[in-house]
């Protein structure tokens, strides 16, 4: 019988936790208090030992951690491998990863090497007479299904920006923190890293972004984007997307926000040009607050938005941003 634990397994950035691991670790937090388990986390990164420990403030009781070159970017094959090798030592209940584009790749794999099936993409997790039912959005979020697994361990990955974050916890201490000896998993390892290139300094990157401004076939010309990047900057926020603009080329694939890109969740998206097609909405629909440009006063986006602006995106984008700078001048 597996423990009534329940693995995490995060990612880090610089050093620090990402918003979606934050996410996976309350979820962790309220699936661990619901079953009388306590919340393993799994870390692997080079260079993340300083955020192990800390993690007792979430309530994490122990953390693997596997630090060293060999973990210096993402390699799906190792850290399949290793997060399958810890959870064989662990025996969790649930093990639990975001559905991020890293997540995307070790959730299939870490579910192959045990032998299990894996909820993909989850918007609700609930363990009812010892089944899992995960709940996840189909045909770009126009209906939900419920998928019920009924052995253990049950692997399921969250859809970034749905779960709410692990809060601190009052009176925890420090986290436990178990390195994980890797050596013979990169010797079977069959990728080689040969090159991590760095994106363009400065950049918010968008799963993690609480400002979104994107961009759709309205902005005309891939010239144009540069009035959603000035906005952007006044705002320090994240420039995104639609497929139309990523398809033609206009923007690279990382922008595009969608049932087919990002899934974002942030407290202000302002959606410039994009006409508001199902399949973008299904990428940016629980953003707290939506604020469409768009000429066409019929434009789907409106029956979203809370805030419309009907008119020419040329105009109304630098106007926006003059008159934030003056603000904030
Ligand atoms: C399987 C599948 C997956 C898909 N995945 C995605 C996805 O992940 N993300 C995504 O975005 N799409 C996706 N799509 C494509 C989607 O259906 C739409 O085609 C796409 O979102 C349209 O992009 P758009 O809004 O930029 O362009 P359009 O639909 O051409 O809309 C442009 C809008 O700009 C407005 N406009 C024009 N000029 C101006 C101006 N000067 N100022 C202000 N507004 C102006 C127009 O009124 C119009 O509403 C997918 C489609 C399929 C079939």
């Amino acid at each position: 019988m597996p423990s009534n634990d329940i693995l995490a397994i995060l990612e880090s950035r610089d050093g620090r936790l990402t918003k979606s691991a934050a996410e996976v670790l309350g979820q962790a937090r309220r699936m661990a208090d619901g079953l009388g388990g306590s919340v393993v986390a799994l870390l692997m990164t080079e260079g993340a030992a300083g955020a192990a420990a800390p993690l007792g403030a979430l309530g994490v009781g122990k953390v693997h951690l596997a630090d060293g070159p060999a973990f210096r970017a993402y390699v799906g094959d190792l850290q399949g491998r290793v997060a399958a090798r810890v959870a064989r030592t662990v025996d969790p209940r649930v093990i639990l990863l975001a559905a991020s584009s890293q997540g995307k790749d070790l959730g299939p794999r870490l579910a192959a090497h045990l032998g299990v099936g894996l909820a993909v993409d989850c918007t609700a997790l609930e363990i009812t007479d010892g089944t899992l039912r995960a709940t996840r959005p189909v045909y770009a979020g126009k209906a939900l299904e419920t998928l019920r697994i009924a052995d253990p361990p049950f692997v399921a990955s969250l859809r970034p920006n749905v779960f709410a974050p692990a809060a601190p916890a009052a009176g925890a201490g420090a986290a436990a923190v178990e390195p994980v000896e890797t050596a013979a998993d990169e010797a079977a390892v069959k990728t080689v890293l040969r090159e991590v290139k760095p994106r363009e300094g400065g950049k918010v990157e968008l799963t993690e972004a609480d400002v979104i401004v994107s961009g759709g076939r309205g902005m005309k010309d891939p010239a144009n984007f540069r009035h959603l990047e000035e906005l952007a900057d006044v705002l320090g926020a994240a420039v995104g997307a639609s497929r139309a603009v990523v398809d033609a080329g206009w923007r690279p694939h990382a922008e595009q926000v969608g049932q087919t890109g990002k899934t974002v969740g942030p407290n202000l998206y302002i959606a410039c040009g994009i006409s508001g097609a199902i399949q973008h909405l299904a990428g940016m629909s629980t953003a707290k607050c939506i604020v469409a440009v768009n000429k066409d006063p019929e434009a789907p986006i409106f029956k979203v938005a809370d805030y419309g602006v009907v008119g020419d995106a040329l105009e109304v984008v630098p106007a926006l941003t003059a008159e934030i700078r003056k603000h904030q001048g």
